[in-house]
């Protein structure tokens, strides 16, 4: 049952994403970042290449393809930066994937088919001004009027705030329930009420687009209820299983840009006579991320391995995001200190590594968070139970060629 290797159409779409940020992300990065520019037209792109949809079902306008092949495009893309690959885990990993496990037919028509075909943009409501690890603490309002729910509030640090045209949010219909009061709804940019703002003085993924959702007596429709009543914090666990596991599989792509630019300057620089790649402390920062890199692949591809099975994957995918994203800070303070002090500035793309491998280490579960979720399992504090709904396992006939 256990195989290391990757099959044809993997291996295909690994060089199709590699070609594609290589050729058109890569020769713009540096003046995006520095521009704060969030380009749109890379959404287009990963359209073009069915990329938006890479492991939704055919049926549902995606690809088809098995849920390691999310993270084969992930890690490509954030090799090149870490603001498309959070895009694309807002999109297919926090939303589109929510849509397939817990959508009635009807919302999975209207909502994931136009987004797993790239024509529409998911993201994903939860985080608040008061409310980021302690989910229970969110304080926007969902109260039922007739066949709607009037949504007020507001939330923060939400990637593509300004891009997304559908987002999951977050909000309680019931306070008194504390968290299973909590509920789900896919919500319309163009939805009276609704607006966004940018966060700006970012100190990494400058290129990404993350801000402030306003909600102001947004009227719901009652069929964008996702899940039941109370089943939110239910369904924002579960999209997380998802979405930490792109998180990750981009951190094994980070520590692969590390080592790139790494290896390069080793063999350019040369100190007291050598090339700085033969002094044995410098060699120890290359095989710290060589083992990080390694580590981070096995637990992430293990996570889509247990995916493609239908099986849950809470604590697994805890376990590689913390890892993984650990492991790629780590690699871009090592790639900072093997560049010297031109590691210092932005000549070289190491300090907008270092500066983009923060955030990961943050959002989805902090690194403390997570530590908390592994020790709870082993000492017995934590248990899963089946959800509800799950998410699909892969269907190895559905993969549209
Ligand atoms: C670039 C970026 C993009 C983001 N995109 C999204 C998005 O698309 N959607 C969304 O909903 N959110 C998003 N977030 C928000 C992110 O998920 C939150 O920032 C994260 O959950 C942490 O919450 P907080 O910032 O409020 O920190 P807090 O929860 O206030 O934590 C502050 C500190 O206290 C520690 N801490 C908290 N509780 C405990 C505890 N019980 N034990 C030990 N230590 C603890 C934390 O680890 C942290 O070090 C994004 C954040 C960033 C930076």
């Amino acid at each position: 049952m256990m195989n290391f290797d990757f099959t044809p159409e993997q291996e295909m779409l690994r060089s199709t994403v590699r070609k594609f940020v290589d050729k058109e992300i890569m020769p713009y990065i540096k003046e995006w970042d520095e521009r704060g520019y969030f380009d749109p037209n890379i959404f287009k792109r990963l359209a073009e290449l069915n990329l938006m949809g890479v492991c939704i079902p055919e049926e549902y306008g995606g690809m088809g393809m098995d849920y390691n092949s999310l993270a084969i495009v992930c890690e490509e893309l954030e090799r090149g930066d870490t603001a498309f690959r959070t895009a694309v885990s807002v999109h297919t990993g926090l939303n589109s994937l929510t849509l397939l496990q817990w959508g009635t037919e009807e919302q999975k028509q209207k909502y994931l088919v136009p987004q797993a075909k790239g024509e529409k943009i998911g993201a994903f409501g939860l985080t608040e001004p008061n409310a980021g690890s302690d989910v229970a603490s969110i304080s926007t309002t969902a109260v039922r009027d007739g066949d709607y729910y009037i949504l007020n509030g507001q939330k923060t640090w939400i990637s593509l705030c300004d891009i997304a045209d559908h987002f999951i949010v977050f909000a309680y219909t019931d306070k008194s329930k504390k968290h299973r009061g909590i509920s789900a709804f896919i919500v319309e940019r163009t939805m009276p009420g609704f607006s966004s703002k940018a966060i700006k003085g970012k100190l990494g993924i400058r290129a990404g687009n993350t801000g402030e959702l306003f909600f102001d007596n947004v009227r719901v429709p009652k069929e964008n209820l996702l899940g039941k009543e109370g089943e939110g914090f239910k369904i924002a666990m579960s999209a997380l299983d998802n979405g930490r596991f792109t998180v990750a599989a981009g951190a094994v792509g980070l520590i692969m840009a590390c080592l790139e630019a790494s290896v390069k300057y080793c063999h350019e620089r040369k100190t007291f006579g050598k090339e700085i790649g033969r002094h044995q402390l410098v060699q120890q920062m290359i095989a710290r991320m060589e083992a990080g890199l390694q580590i981070s692949r096995l637990l992430v591809y293990k996570v889509g391995f247990l995916k493609n099975q239908g099986r849950r994957t809470t604590r697994e995918a805890s376990l590689a995001k913390w890892i993984a994203c650990d492991f790629a800070n780590q690699a871009a303070d090592d790639a900072v200190q093997i560049h010297g002090a031109y590691g210092y500035s932005n000549e070289y793309p190491v300090e907008r590594y270092l500066r983009n491998s923060k955030a990961p280490v943050i959002y989805e579960g902090t690194r403390e968070i997570h530590t908390i979720i592994q020790a709870e399992y082993v000492l017995g504090y934590r248990q899963d139970k089946p959800l509800r709904k799950m998410l699909p396992p892969w269907n190895p006939d559905s993969v549209k060629l």
